[in-house]
């Protein structure tokens, strides 16, 4: 039977981040934005309150809270900051890949860095996306080819998360070009490398905190050791790996969209028109109903989406669910963002109102992961019982063609 009551732990748990996100991240949330980067003290704290490896299992070193736990705890950072969990160590997708992608001894040696006591400072990257897709063929354009005890991998790849910060990357890249998206592999790649260029920060619309660049390998060895093969079933670990990730970000969604409601409500109560909270109008206190509706139905749907997960459930049932959830996350915070701003009226252009970043970060998150159209395509590949194509996995340009 499902509950929608969090554990006692659970309870706990949120409470210490929301305050935390209250009282440390919101006031600094211009300071960080300025400062395209999340302060050292701050991440420090968030260490401290060894959150990071809340979903990983324990056996793998996390502390085996699950994915709920996780999704309660990134909604309430982004509660605080939307953009703050983008700028965190161990937040990201590294962990998430480590665990799904890595073999058990691989897995442990790739989270372990982010338990200890200076891990506030250490980052890691995932890279899959490329700034020249394949036309020519389906696959990536990043090779790894097979060399005597290892592979190299040559290409680049771009929007990556921590790509300058990051002291280890876990990269996408083709090993066999004639088998398309089942000829993929992953490797990990460390930022010693001499193969291994970070090729510039990227500029961006929101989440000014987070890093994004790009990187360029040349020839960057990798022994065989480094690469990961998913504990047999590749493209199932991938597929984990993305849902789960991208589960996450909605949660950091589903944040921001309570966020934008709350303020909005604030602000509707205290702005007065005719005499009047321009709130008890009733095109805006509708407004105000249907995003509300909005932020808690995202809600609804990214805990059923992790239940599905931390439940053990088949993963038809979890893809659909994780789908469903990512999609609606996505479109509710943009909605919501953006009435906030309308609601705010030309105090909600201006930047000493959170409004106007919060649009911003919804939209440059609702393409972070795999995005709500990506998404859909997802949840109809199996709503029509289509095999798990590959190409249904990887949120990157030329994998999205299954329905076409
Ligand atoms: C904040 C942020 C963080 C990111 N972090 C990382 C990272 O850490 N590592 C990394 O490698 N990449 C990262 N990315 C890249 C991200 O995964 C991609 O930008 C995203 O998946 C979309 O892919 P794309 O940019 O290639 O768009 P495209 O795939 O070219 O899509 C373009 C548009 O078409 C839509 N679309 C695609 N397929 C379909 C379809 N079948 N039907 C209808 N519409 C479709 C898309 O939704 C999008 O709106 C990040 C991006 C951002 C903005």
């Amino acid at each position: 039977m499902i509950s929608f009551e969090p554990t006692e732990d659970q309870k706990l748990i949120t409470g210490t981040v929301s305050d935390f996100a209250k009282s440390t991240l919101a006031p600094r949330a211009r300071e960080f934005e300025a400062a395209q980067a999340v302060s050292a003290e701050a991440r420090r704290a968030v260490h401290e309150l060894g959150l990071s490896l809340a979903a990983i299992p324990e056996a793998l070193g996390g502390q085996g809270l699950g994915l709920i736990t996780a999704t309660m705890i990134n909604e309430e950072l982004a509660y605080g900051d939307p953009a703050a969990p983008f700028g965190l160590p161990g937040f990201g997708a590294y962990l998430i890949a480590a665990q799904e992608l890595g073999s058990d001894e691989q897995a442990k040696a790739l989270i372990a860095p982010f338990a200890e006591p200076s891990a506030h400072d250490r980052f890691g990257a995932v890279a899959w996306s490329e700034r020249k897709p394949n036309r020519d063929r389906a696959g990536f354009v990043t090779t790894a080819k097979k060399v005597s005890g290892g592979y190299e991998l040559t290409g680049a790849k771009a929007f990556v998360g921590n790509a300058d910060l990051a002291e280890s990357l876990i990269v996408f890249a083709q090993v066999d070009e004639k088998a398309g998206w089942n000829g993929v592999g992953a490797f990990v790649v460390d930022k010693q490398n001499p193969g291994l260029r970070v090729a510039g920060r990227h500029q961006t619309l929101g989440l000014e905190c987070g890093h994004f660049g790009e990187i360029v390998l040349e020839a960057a060895k990798v022994s065989d050791g480094g690469r990961l093969e998913g504990r047999g079933d590749f493209i199932a670990a991938c597929t984990r790996f993305f849902a789960k990730y991208s589960l996450i970000v909605a949660a950091r969604q589903v944040g921001l969209a309570r966020l934008a409601f709350d303020v909005s409500r604030e602000y509707c109560d205290i702005r007065k028109a005719f005499g009047k909270p321009i709130g008890h109008f009733q095109d805006i206190a509708f407004t105000l109903a249907d995003r509300h509706m909005d932020a808690e139905s995202a809600r609804e749907l990214v805990r059923r989406g992790a239940w599905t997960w931390d439940a053990g459930k088949d993963l038809d049932k979890c893809l659909l669910a994780t789908a469903q959830a990512v999609a609606h996350a996505h479109q509710v915070a943009m909605r919501c963002a953006d009435d906030a701003v309308q609601l705010h009226g030309g105090a909600g252009f201006m930047r000493d109102v959170i409004v106007e970043k919060l649009m911003r970060d919804a939209k440059q998150m609702a393409l972070a992961g795999a995005t709500a159209e990506q998404m859909d395509q997802l949840a109809a590949a199996v709503e029509l019982g289509l095999p798990l194509d590959p190409a249904l996995i990887w949120p990157t340009p030329e994998t999205q063609a299954v329905l076409t």
